[in-house]
């Protein structure tokens, strides 16, 4: 059989994640969040007591990390660390910068390479990421390359962040948004940018409903669904 996939691709909190998660639900395929991967290697890392920052301090426990990622019954997916679940854990805000530092590193995008393209060859998937268009799924049968103007994606992080209980400044978000844009798209391995196949779809003056209909279009043209 052969297995449809989809690559999301942009930068964060241009809605990937629930945009793709919802579409996924709607054509029933697997939904795959390559960020949660990355920030599992940076949880682990920084709990070892390792500096994110420095290339030794991640490449070294590679080979010790065990990674693990599951579906629960509601289909979302949840990722194992050690066989712990910390699904939760990597939402932390401190994770997501440990994720941009980890990524960085060609080793850390090797050492996960394979784990992503098995998922795309044995089910229907939806991939969300950086470089799933480029380099992870270059045979994809539909790229989207979602943004979102710097303001806008800020203040959705933000509300995320406070529905959640974490209490930061808007300013601070807007930054570190800013930053992280920064150093995913200037990076040497694997950098943020739209693959030429790929259908850019700008969400700043889109709503959710109106996000998803945009999506399903593109869907149901591309991949005759
Ligand atoms: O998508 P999310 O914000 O969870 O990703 C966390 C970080 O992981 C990103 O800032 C990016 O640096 C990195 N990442 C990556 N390649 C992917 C997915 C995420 O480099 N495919």
């Amino acid at each position: 059989m052969t297995y449809r996939s989809i690559a999301m691709d942009g930068p964060s909190g241009a809605g990937k994640s629930t945009l793709a998660r919802a579409l996924a639900a709607r054509l029933g395929f697997l939904y795959v969040d390559t960020g949660a991967i990355y920030r599992t290697v940076g949880l682990y890392t920084a709990r070892q007591g390792g500096d994110c920052g420095r290339k030794e301090d991640v490449v070294s426990r590679l080979p010790e990390l065990r990674l693990s990622l599951a579906y629960g019954e509601d289909g979302l997916q949840h990722m194992f660390l050690q066989g712990e679940d910390v699904t939760e854990a990597i939402r932390d805000n401190a994770v997501s910068r440990y994720a941009s530092q980890v990524s960085a590193y060609p080793e850390v995008r090797a050492f996960l390479l394979e784990m992503q393209r098995e998922l795309a060859r044995t089910h229907n998937v939806i991939m969300d990421g950086r470089d799933i268009g480029t380099v992870v799924l270059p045979q994809a049968d539909l790229k989207v390359f979602l943004t979102a103007s710097v303001e806008e994606r800020a203040r959705r992080r933000w509300a995320e962040l406070a529905a959640r209980g974490q209490e930061v400044d808007l300013d601070t978000v807007r930054e570190e948004i800013a930053r992280r844009d920064y150093d995913d798209t200037h990076r040497a391995a694997a950098p943020l940018r739209k693959a030429a196949d790929a259908v850019e779809v700008d969400t700043s003056h889109l709503n959710f409903q109106e996000s998803l209909d945009a999506l399903l279009a593109l869907v149901k043209e591309r991949l005759s669904l």
